[in-house]
C-alpha cells in the first residue's frame, strides 16, 4: 500500500505563515523566535511556528481575562450548545484533522481518526452535557436564635477564571481537548501552550472554536518552549494550571504555581505502569493484552503497561508468542492505511530510546525481541520485548514512554502485588484472569489511580483518570473535574 494523498486544505494549512492564535484569530507574534516543526516520519521540516515573547504572553492573557468575562457570564446551556458545535465541526473536519495530526506527530492515521478526532469528539460532547449540571449544596446551619432569626447557607460553583493548559505531544489534539473542554464548560477561558513538537492542530481547532461560537478570548493558543509555559502560570493574570506532561516537568510546573500566590495546579504527570499476568491467563488473551497496554501508539501513551509480570513457569511461552506477534507488525508510514507501528515522535525521543537499549544490553537483561533503532529515514525504533534480572533493572524503573516492555517472572500473588506496587508512580496498572474474584481482591491493593482488569489504556469520559503518589495531583473527566475548575464559595443569610 502508499501514503494516503493530503487533503488541499492540509496542504494549504501548513503553507501558511503561522501565527498565535489570541483573542479570536490568529495574530503574528512579536517575538521573532521561530520554531520548526519535524514530520518523524521523514525527518523533514513541515512548518515553523512563533516561540512566543513576554508581550505575546501579556497579549493573550489580557485577551483571555476578557474573555473570561465575558464567557463566565453566559448561560451555561449556551456554553453547552457552543462546545457541541465545537464537537459537530472536529467531525466535519475530521479527515483533515487527522492527516494534520499524523504528519506532526507520525502517529498512524488510524489512531488520529479513533481517537485525536473521533474520540475527542466524543469527550467534548461529555463536557458539555456538565455545564447545565454544575451545582451547589443548600444547607441548614445550627446557629443560635435569641429572636426567631433564622439562617440558611448555600453553596456556589464559580469558575476558577483564566486556566493556562499545558499539552504534551503523545496526544496533542485530544489532550488539548480535555483541557479547553473542562475549562470551558465550567466558564472558565483557557490559554493552550501545545508541546513545541505537535503545535499545529490545536491551531486550527482554535479556528473552528470561534466558528462554533466562542467569544474573542474565551480560547487563546500560545505556542513556544517550556519557558512559555512557565511564564503563563507565573503570570499575575492566570489562575490555574492544568499540566499533563513528564513527573520532572510536572514537579517544576507544580512549584511555580505554589509560588505564584498559589495559582491552583493539576497535574497529569506520567508513570512506570505494572501489567500483572495471573497464572490461570489464557495465553493469547496474554499476549493481546500485552499488545493493548504497551504497544499501542508505540508505547507513548502515559497508562502504558511498561512492566510486565508473568509467572514463571508461563512467561517464557508469553514473551515468545508476543514476540512472533511484534515481528508480524507492519512498521512503516504513518499515512498508509495499511501500517501498523509508526515512527516515535522527535528525534530526541527515539535517541533516548536508544539509550534505554543501551541500558539494558548494559545491565545484562536479555534483549528478547527487537531493542535497535531502525536505520531509515525518519524516528523509528523497533517494538521491543525484555527480560530483565531484578526490579533494580532501570527499564524496570525508569519511564522509556516507547515501545519497550519489559518483563519480570514472580512466584506468587502477595510477591506479585509487592512488584506492581514497588515504584514511586502511580498513575494505572492492569490484571488479566479468568479469576474475577481473585482480580476483586487483588484491586484495592493496587497503588495506582486507575486499575483495569482484562483491558488497559482505554479511558472513557465517565471514568474519573489521574494518578496517585508521584503520577499526579487531581483528577479528569468524570465529574471530578469540576473540583479542579471551581472554586467553592460560601453565602449565609440570617433572615
Ligand atoms: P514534558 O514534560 O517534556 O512537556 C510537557 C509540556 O510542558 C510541553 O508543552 C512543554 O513545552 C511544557 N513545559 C516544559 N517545561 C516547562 C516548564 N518549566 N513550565 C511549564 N511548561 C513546561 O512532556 P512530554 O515529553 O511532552 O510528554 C511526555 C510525558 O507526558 C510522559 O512523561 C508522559 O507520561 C506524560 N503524559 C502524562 C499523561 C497523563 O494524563 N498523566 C498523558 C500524556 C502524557
Amino acid at each position: 500500500m502508499s501514503d494516503i494523498p493530503l487533503l488541499p486544505q492540509v496542504r494549504a494549512f501548513l503553507e501558511r505563515d503561522h501565527g498565535l492564535f489570541i483573542h479570536g484569530r490568529s495574530v503574528s507574534a512579536q517575538s521573532s523566535q521561530r520554531i520548526e516543526v519535524v514530520n518523524p516520519a521523514d525527518a523533514q521540516v513541515i512548518a515553523r511556528v512563533s516561540d512566543a515573547g513576554e508581550a505575546d504572553i501579556d497579549a493573550a492573557v489580557a485577551s483571555a481575562r476578557q474573555g473570561f468575562n465575558a464567557w463566565s457570564q453566559t448561560a451555561p446551556a449556551l456554553r453547552s450548545s457552543v462546545l457541541h458545535k465545537l464537537a459537530d465541526l472536529l467531525e466535519q473536519h475530521a479527515e483533515e484533522l487527522a492527516q494534520l495530526e499524523t504528519l506532526q506527530s507520525g502517529k498512524i492515521i488510524q489512531i488520529s481518526r479513533a481517537f485525536e478526532v473521533g474520540q475527542a469528539a466524543h469527550f467534548l460532547r461529555y463536557f458539555a452535557g456538565w455545564a447545565t449540571k454544575i451545582t451547589g449544596q443548600t444547607i441548614t446551619p445550627s446557629l443560635p436564635s435569641f429572636n426567631g432569626e433564622q439562617y440558611t447557607a448555600y453553596t456556589l460553583r464559580q469558575p476558577i477564571g483564566v486556566v493556562v493548559g499545558i499539552v504534551p505531544w503523545n496526544f496533542s489534539t485530544m489532550i488539548a481537548i480535555w483541557k479547553l473542554a473542562s475549562a470551558l464548560t465550567t466558564g472558565c477561558s483557557v490559554i493552550i501552550k501545545p508541546s513545541e513538537f505537535t503545535p499545529l492542530t490545536i491551531l486550527r481547532i482554535a479556528e473552528l472554536g470561534i466558528e462554533a461560537g466562542l467569544p474573542a478570548g474565551a480560547l487563546n493558543v500560545i505556542t513556544g518552549l517550556g519557558k512559555v509555559g512557565q511564564a503563563l502560570i507565573e503570570h499575575p493574570g492566570t489562575d490555574k494550571v492544568s499540566f499533563t506532561g513528564s513527573v520532572p516537568t510536572g514537579i517544576a510546573v507544580g512549584k511555580t504555581a505554589f509560588g505564584a500566590n498559589l495559582t491552583r495546579a493539576t497535574l497529569e504527570l506520567g508513570g512506570k505502569n505494572s501489567v500483572g499476568f495471573l497464572p490461570d491467563v489464557d495465553i493469547d488473551k496474554a499476549v493481546a493484552g500485552a499488545i493493548e497496554a504497551g504497544f499501542l501508539h508505540s508505547g507513548q501513551i502515559c497508562a502504558a503497561g511498561e512492566r510486565f509480570f508473568a509467572p514463571r513457569q508461563r512467561i517464557d511461552e508469553l514473551m515468545e508468542k508476543l514476540s512472533q506477534r511484534l515481528a508480524a507488525l507492519k512498521i512503516g508510514s504513518p499515512l498508509d492505511e495499511g501500517t501498523e507501528f509508526g515512527p516515535v515522535t522527535n528525534r530526541t525521543h527515539q535517541h533516548k530510546l536508544g539509550q534505554f537499549f543501551e541500558r539494558a544490553r548494559a545491565e545484562q537483561c536479555t534483549i528478547v525481541h527487537g531493542g535497535r533503532l531502525l536505520d531509515r529515514e525518519g524516528f523509528y525504533v523497533e517494538p521491543t520485548v525484555i527480560l530483565a534480572r531484578s526490579l533494580d533493572d532501570t527499564l524496570l524503573k525508569e519511564e522509556t514512554f516507547g515501545p519497550i516492555a519489559t518483563f519480570l517472572p514472580y512466584d506468587d500473588e502477595e510477591e506479585l502485588l509487592a512488584m506492581m506496587n514497588g515504584t514511586p508512580y502511580g498513575l494505572s496498572a492492569s490484571l488479566w484472569t479468568n479469576d474475577l474474584g481473585k482480580a476483586m481482591r487483588m484491586v484495592p491493593r493496587i497503588e495506582a489511580g486507575t486499575v483495569w482488569v482484562n483491558m488497559h489504556t482505554l479511558l472513557d469520559p465517565a471514568v474519573p483518570f489521574g494518578g496517585i503518589k508521584a503520577s499526579g495531583i487531581g483528577r479528569e473527566f468524570g465529574s471530578a473535574f469540576i473540583d479542579d475548575y471551581t472554586e467553592l464559595k460560601s453565602v449565609m443569610i440570617r433572615h
